[in-house]
């Protein structure tokens, strides 16, 4: 796993390679924009050049783009549309000029309107973006489920993709939180186990291709998206562990969102992380031990 943080890119892009250094991250996350204006940032080559050489040049892995919250594109408005629209476009673009993995994306919402209708209108958007723009993939994060946002569990996401075409490009991005918030308990080893294999059976093994990790002020399936910080929330240090410590996410990228510097992520939050994941992994091989103990004949099953 890449552990890291969501990062400032004011100041340009590449300076936010430093802020992720700074924080002792392997993986950073940027928004390609303001993330309360639709005005694009124009970027060019030298931008992407820069921000190319900044990450060659540092400890870091892996950069994902967070596409800004403006977008919604379900939406029946065609304004909004056709904003959202360009906006992903652009964000594609911004992804294919640093070598992002990927581009993270809200679903969309469907208001108090017809899901599938929203579905629909999603999939189209997101085809035509892809259609207009090259090598960068896109990963659909799953929500907490608030108020009509799509993407609440793994079927609403294989909905999704298959609206969209079903390309190779789409990937999936699971927050914790979020997870957790729409009704799936990922806090320990087993029931983490069971949720991936769902995910696995509605969207396939490869979909599977970044992770947020936020903890969550709400409870267990009350469909409401408020991140704690690490260790603070409804997942709790011991949650957070597991999570970390999945091998079946130890390839990819897994970034903060949330933490103890004015609510971002600090190089504290990310020391903790990391010290989460020892912690995790090492109850996990305790627990193997003690399997492999009982049942000698088992021991190396998987
Ligand atoms: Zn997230
Ligand atoms: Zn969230």
């Amino acid at each position: 796993m890449l552990i890291g943080a969501h990062v400032s890119q004011s100041g340009g892009l590449a300076k936010a390679v430093q802020r992720g250094v700074d924080r002792g991250c392997q993986a950073i996350q940027v928004f390609n924009q303001s993330p309360r204006m639709w005005r694009p940032t124009a970027y060019g080559e030298d931008d992407f050049a820069a921000f190319r050489e900044a990450m060659d040049a540092s400890p870091l892995d892996a950069v994902l783009i967070h596409a800004v919250y403006l977008l919604n594109c379900a939406s029946e408005d065609p304004e909004i549309r056709d904003k959202s629209l360009a906006s992903l476009i652009q964000s594609l673009r911004v992804g294919a000029g640093i070598g992002a993995a990927g581009v993270v994306l809200h679903p969309g919402s469907a208001k108090q309107g017809d899901v599938e209708k929203a579905i629909e209108r999603a999939g189209a958007v997101i085809r035509e973006a892809l259609a207009e723009s090259e090598r960068c993939p896109l990963h659909l994060e799953d929500t907490a489920g608030a108020g009509g946002t799509l993407g609440r569990s793994f079927a609403e996401l294989a909905r999704l993709v298959e609206a969209a075409g079903g390309d190779r490009r789409i990937g999936v991005c699971l927050d914790s939180c979020h997870l957790l918030a729409s009704g799936y308990d990922v806090r320990t080893p087993d029931a983490l186990r069971d949720v991936l294999k769902e995910c696995d059976r509605l969207l396939g093994r490869r979909r599977l291709a970044s992770l947020h990790l936020n903890d969550s002020q709400a409870q267990l399936g009350s469909n409401r998206d408020r991140h704690a910080v690490l260790g603070e929330g409804e997942l709790g240090e011991r949650g957070c562990a597991v999570f970390l410590s999945e091998p079946r996410f130890e390839k990819l990228p897994c970034v903060l969102e949330t933490g103890t510097d004015s609510g971002a992520p600090s190089s504290e939050d990310v020391a903790h992380a990391f010290k989460l994941r020892r912690r995790g992994k090492a109850s996990r091989s305790r627990t193997a031990s003690r399997k492999s103990k009982r049942s000698p004949s088992r021991g190396r099953s998987r």
